[in-house]
C-alpha cells in the first residue's frame, strides 16, 4: 500500500502510556474468557464490556513510562493515514446521500482502556464504541494478526481499520440501532444471523473504502486487496472456532464464516456502492 505520502488524520488520540487497570473478581476465568473472546475482533463491545462491568472493581488511571519503539511509532502513523483515507471516501459517500459525515475518532492504547462502552482490555482486540463513536485498538493487535491469524500485510492491516470504521458508518445510518433495538424480541439464534449480516455489511463497507482509495487515491498496490481478502477470511469465525476448538458450531457464528467475510469484502471493493452492501435484504449470505 503507498501510503507514505498520505494525509495525517487529525482524529487520532493517543493514549498509548496512560494504564487503566480494573480490579476482576474471580479474575482466573474473566481473563481467559476475554482472551477468547479476544480472537474475534469487531466483537459487540457491549457484550464483553458488561461482563467486565459487572464483575466490578475499583478503576485506577496511571502513566507509566511506555515509550514507543521507531516500529510502533510507524504503525501509528499508518493507522492515522488509514483513517484520514476513510474520511476522504466516507465524505464524499455521504454527500452523495445528501447527508454530512461525523468522522469517528481512533484511539489508540496500550493493555487497557476505559470506553464509552466500558472498560476494555487489548486481548479483544480492536471495536468500535457507538457510545462514543470511537475506534479503538492496541497496535499489538498486527503483531497477533501476522503471527497468529497468519494475515499479514500492511492492506490486512488496513483492513481492521476500515472494518471498525464500517460499523461506524452502520452507526451513523441508524444500521445498528436497529440491529440492536431487534435483540429483545429475537431468539438468541435469530439475533446471531442478524449480527452475522451486520459484520458482513461492516466488511463490505471495508471493501466500498478499498475501491476509493484504489480509484481515487491510487494508493493500492498489486497484492494488497488479496492480503485483505485472505485477512477477512483468517478471521472468519469458522477459521477462529476451528482453531479454538477443533469443530465449528454454526448457530454460534456472530462475523459470518470465511468465505462470507471475503465474498462481502470483494462486493463492496468491486462496486465501490454502498448500496450494493445490503446484507439484510440478501436472500443467501
Ligand atoms: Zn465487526
Amino acid at each position: 500500500m503507498r501510503w507514505e505520502r498520505g494525509r495525517r488524520s487529525s482524529n487520532v488520540e493517543d493514549q498509548r502510556g496512560s494504564r487503566v487497570a480494573r480490579g476482576i473478581k474471580g479474575g482466573g476465568i474473566g481473563i481467559l474468557l476475554l482472551a477468547l473472546v479476544g480472537m474475534f475482533f469487531g466483537i459487540d463491545p457491549a457484550v464483553i464490556l458488561n461482563l467486565v462491568g459487572q464483575m466490578g472493581g475499583e478503576q485506577s488511571v496511571t502513566t507509566t513510562d511506555y515509550v514507543p519503539s521507531a516500529e510502533e511509532n510507524r504503525l501509528a502513523e499508518f493507522v492515522s493515514v488509514v483513517l484520514a483515507d476513510t474520511e476522504d471516501t466516507w465524505r464524499d459517500q455521504f454527500n452523495r446521500l445528501d447527508s454530512g459525515y461525523v468522522e469517528p475518532k481512533l484511539v489508540l492504547f496500550s493493555g487497557a482502556v476505559e470506553s464509552a462502552c466500558g472498560f476494555a482490555q487489548a486481548a479483544m482486540g480492536p471495536f468500535y464504541c457507538p457510545a462514543d463513536q470511537k475506534v479503538y485498538i492496541d497496535l499489538s493487535f498486527y503483531q497477533d494478526l501476522k503471527d497468529t491469524m497468519n494475515a499479514p500485510g500492511d492492506f490486512a492491516q488496513a483492513y481492521v481499520i476500515s472494518h471498525e470504521v464500517g460499523h461506524h458508518v452502520q452507526n451513523l445510518l441508524g444500521i445498528s440501532d436497529r440491529v440492536h433495538a431487534a435483540r429483545e424480541k429475537l431468539s438468541e439464534k435469530d439475533y446471531n444471523q442478524l449480527s452475522v449480516r451486520l459484520e458482513l455489511q461492516a466488511d463490505c463497507l471495508a471493501g466500498v473504502w478499498a475501491h476509493h482509495a484504489d480509484r481515487v487515491r491510487q494508493i493500492v498496490e498489486p497484492g494488497d486487496i488479496d492480503e485483505a481478502l485472505n485477512a477477512a477470511s483468517q478471521i472468519g469465525d469458522d477459521r477462529l472456532q476451528k482453531q479454538a476448538r477443533g469443530y465449528v458450531t454454526p448457530d454460534s457464528f456472530t462475523h459470518g464464516s470465511s468465505e462470507q467475510r471475503a465474498r462481502w469484502f470483494r462486493q463492496g471493493f468491486n462496486s465501490g456502492d454502498l448500496n450494493s452492501c445490503n446484507t439484510f435484504e440478501a436472500e443467501s449470505l
